[in-house]
């Protein structure tokens, strides 16, 4: 028998959770279809799992400087079991906590994978749904290349699931994820390798977020090499081979790490019976309101490969059951000025446009403003890493278009700046704010004179 809904989301990660829990609790009857477990990405293989990791990498780190501050410590190494089993018994609670939720909001829930029949029918096995309207929040799966010896490498889930701390690791591709794991192993004392296709790390990211970081990450021993193509992973008595197609050759690792993008899971969807259009990369396009091409089918999440952050994909999941059950035809999610955080070592953030978008965009109407300084925090250690800060403004008025952060402090900071660009502030605004002192955020609000106006280049 067909079972009828207002609406089914596909996948249970962050979007379909968000849109699926509004629109139960505007009255709707909703069908959640998850293949795996309730949470999604974010929940069991991304941003969690990763923070908890990150939050174990900065403890090791300050033990290693307590001494310094007449903190007397004595490490003795990391357990590495305890940690993960630690990790996966918070996950497991997380997910315990939407099973529940999901039941107490009235979701029929449905595991397996969902396949379209037609339009407005998806089946899982032989069981048949219906409903006035479908979301697609399948999210993603990380890519590995096709190339000799790819499958001697694992991907960021790989990463999650190993048991034991391996001791040498190269990990293929400079975006935030290779650049989190990069962070993370080192600070719990694993050799880093890293290498990236272009000549930078985070080449999305402001060139002054890549300097500092490719300073950090070496002032504490990782190895970084740009513009390295992998050509192949290959096997010798030492390990693992990196072998780049100009002949470099990088040995001696125990565990070679993907990451290099993700791609979106749309395959086993069978989009052709219900008419949905895709990108050749696999993702479906929306205009601004999460629409397909098919009326009653919409997209949100990384599927639809837009900003791929959690609070994007609920932001728009949340906004989509308003607009559809709520009586708020024209609700839809900016996807302007979305703040973003790398969890590395220091962290990273940004809101806004970088030097490069920021030229483009407003041409010669540009002031930058920079600082860079070791924080207070290291004082009495002998190294420490930098913090660098970028302010971008436009116009006459100098409104801010972009702040870029890299140090310790960073990615709580970033939170309260987002709310201030996202409403027009300008940098006389923050001038009259007064400074809380003494900490690394007060040089926001600080800034002097700028570096350089747009013409100039960027050093
Ligand atoms: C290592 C890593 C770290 C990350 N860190 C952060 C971070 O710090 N902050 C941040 O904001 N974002 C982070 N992200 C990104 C974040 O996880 C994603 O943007 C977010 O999960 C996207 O949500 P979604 O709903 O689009 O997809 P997902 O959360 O991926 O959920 C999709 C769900 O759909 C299910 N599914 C797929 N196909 C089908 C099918 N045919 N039928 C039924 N179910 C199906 C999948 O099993 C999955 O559970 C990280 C990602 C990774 C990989």
């Amino acid at each position: 028998m067909t079972q009828h809904f207002d609406l089914i989301a596909i996948g249970g990660g962050s979007g379909g959770l968000a849109v699926a829990e509004k629109a139960a609790q505007l009255g709707r009857r909703v069908a959640l279809i998850e293949a795996a477990k309730l949470g999604g990405t974010c929940v069991n293989a991304g941003c969690v799992p990763k923070k908890v990791m990150w939050y174990a990498a900065n403890l090791a780190a300050a033990v290693a400087d307590a001494p310094d501050y007449g903190v007397q410590v004595q490490a003795s190494g990391l357990d590495w079991g305890k940690l993960v089993a630690g990790r996966d018994r918070y996950i497991a609670a997380i997910n315990r906590y939407w099973d529940d939720y999901v039941e107490r909001l009235g979701i029929t829930c449905v595991n397996g994978l969902a396949r379209f029949v037609d339009a407005r029918t998806v089946a899982v096995g032989d069981q048949h749904y219906t409903a006035d309207h479908i979301v697609i929040a399948t999210g993603g799966r990380p890519i590995v290349p096709r190339m000799p010896g790819a499958e001697l490498g694992i991907t960021s889930d790989g990463f999650f699931a190993l048991e034991r701390q391996p001791k040498r690791v190269a990990i293929i591709g400079g975006g935030y994820i290779g650049v989190e794991l990069a962070g993370v192993l080192s600070a719990l004392g694993t050799e880093i390798t890293i290498v990236a296709l272009e000549d930078r790390l985070l080449a999305l990211f402001d060139p002054l977020i890549s300097a500092t970081l490719a300073e950090n990450m070496q002032q504490h021993g990782i190895d970084i090499h740009l513009q390295f193509e992998v050509a192949a992973i290959e096997r010798d008595a030492q390990g693992l081979v990196l072998a780049a197609r100009d002949g470099q050759r990088l040995t001696g690792f125990d565990q070679v790490i993907w990451a290099v993008g993700r791609t979106p899971n749309t395959r086993a969807l069978n989009l052709e019976a219900a008419g949905i259009r895709l990108e050749p990369s696999g993702v479906i396009p929306t205009d601004a309101y999460q629409n397909t091409n098919v009326p009653g089918l919409y997209a949100i999440g990384d599927v639809t490969g837009r900003e791929p952050l959690t609070p994007v994909a609920i932001a728009a999941g949340r906004r989509l059951a308003e607009r559809l059950f709520n009586d708020r035809p024209d609700l839809k999610l900016d996807y302007e000025n979305v703040p973003t955080v790398v969890f590395a070592h220091p962290p990273i953030g940004k809101v806004g446009l970088t030097e490069p978008e920021a030229r483009e965009r407003y041409g010669d109407s540009l002031s930058i403003y920079e600082t860079r300084f070791t924080p207070m925090r290291y004082s009495l250690n002998a190294h420490g890493p930098k913090t660098a800060m970028k302010l971008i403004c436009a116009g006459e008025d100098e409104k801010v278009v972009g702040i870029h952060l890299i140090g310790d402090g960073v990615d709580e900071m970033l939170q309260g700046f987002a709310v201030a660009v996202k409403m027009g502030a300008t940098k006389s605004d923050l001038d009259n704010t007064v400074a809380i002192h003494p900490c690394s955020a007060e040089e926001l609000v600080t800034l002097k004179e700028p570096v350089r106006r747009s013409g100039q280049t960027n050093t």
